[in-house]
């Protein structure tokens, strides 16, 4: 676990990061990025955060890669590529970048390494897991076969590199129908989140989906009837609900899909009111794009996300720390399940 007095104590004596209202005047391009949903004071004080960060990773020459689900500070402020997990496995090959900091959970830091070994992937603190990671091992990717022989196993990429590399190919939630349907089986294994697997086995009728029984901490907690309510309570919101949400939660909603297709349905939607079945920090970071948009309604934060601060991201780049490491033969293993379906989005895109 990170200390983190001793840290900020170490920090303050290399950097100025006392709040500093001229530093965030003079930063107004990267404060018009997220001044609907960050306040003058908040700004204030994360400004000499986003200036430190930014100016050491130009001296390493590091790229930030963040998750939809990052605060709007380290999502507008500091990071170089946005977006879901395809998007981020995606950039993590093409960045010419010698250091990674990965602005997301922990399974996202392993991909981004073993997609680049010979890079330099830091993770800013180590307990950002998931619930659905934490859900299988590779035993447990071994009974699912045992169980059904013969059946190609997908996992989910919030897995670990142990798990993916015991799998045949990865999904996404973006591009997890695209998969099912392209792979030649009638039985096919899904793995971990038994709600994605459920709500693809609707899209996809024509094949048997089985399934492991995890879930994700945050989209779990939804259900069918704080849909109805909210509905019913705010007539005319357009109610848009990520994938791993159960799929009756997903059937009341008037569009689901990935964090990236949820950005694309309200681009090109926009409705006038939007409640997103999905983390926090989702709403926050389009509502700037999208000002004619008016995102109300609740959420709930993953605990995992928002370990990552901009004090740990810095703190991060100053030390080098922590890299991330995996076992070649893991590696080699799990980068072919992930290559896998990184080809097969391209080709059917
Ligand atoms: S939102 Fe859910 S799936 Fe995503 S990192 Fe948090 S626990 Fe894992």
């Amino acid at each position: 676990m990170l200390d983190m007095p001793a840290i900020r104590d170490d920090l303050k004596t290399v950097y100025d990061l006392a709040p500093n209202p001229e530093l965030a005047a003079s930063m107004q391009a990267e404060y018009a990025r997220m001044s609907r949903v960050v306040s003058p004071v908040d700004w204030a004080i994360h400004a000499p955060y986003v200036a430190a960060i930014n100016a050491l990773k130009r001296e390493r020459n590091a790229a930030i890669l963040a998750h939809n689900y990052m605060t709007p500070e380290i999502f507008h402020g500091i990071a170089d590529v946005v977006g879901d997990s395809l998007q981020l496995a995606v950039e993590a090959t093409r960045t010419e970048a010698d250091v990674i900091v990965q602005c997301g959970v922990h399974f996202m830091a392993e991909t981004s390494k073993i997609l680049n070994p010979s890079k330099t992937v830091l993770m800013p603190d180590m307990a950002a897991g998931c619930s659905l990671a934490e859900s299988i091992t590779p035993e447990g990717i071994a009974q699912m076969r045992a169980r059904y022989p013969g059946a190609p196993v997908v996992s989910y990429v919030n897995t670990t590199a142990a798990v993916k590399a015991a799998s045949d190919i990865c999904c996404t939630s973006s591009n997890a129908v695209q998969i099912i349907r392209a792979l030649d089986a009638e039985t096919i294994i899904m793995t971990p989140d038994q709600y994605l697997a459920q709500n693809v086995a609707a899209q996809v009728p024509e094949k048997r989906i089985v399934w492991w029984e995890g879930s994700c901490i945050v989209h779990e907690q939804y259900t069918a009837q704080d849909i109805r309510d909210f509905r019913d309570w705010n007539p005319g919101t357009r109610i848009i609900a990520h994938p791993e949400c159960p799929p009756d939660v997903v059937a009341e909603a008037d569009f689901s899909g990935s964090t990236k297709g949820i950005l694309d349905y309200v681009s090109a939607e926009r409705p006038q009111r939007a409640m997103l079945v999905t983390e926090c920090s989702m709403a926050s970071n389009i509502s700037d794009a999208h000002p004619e948009v008016e995102f109300i309604g609740p959420c709930n934060m993953c605990p995992y996300m928002k370990k990552i601060t901009l004090e740990k991201v810095l703190w991060s780049l100053h030390t080098m720390t922590t890299q991330i490491e995996v076992e070649a033969e893991i590696a080699e293993k799990a980068r072919l399940a992930v290559q896998r379906m990184i080809d097969l989005s391209a080709a059917k895109a």
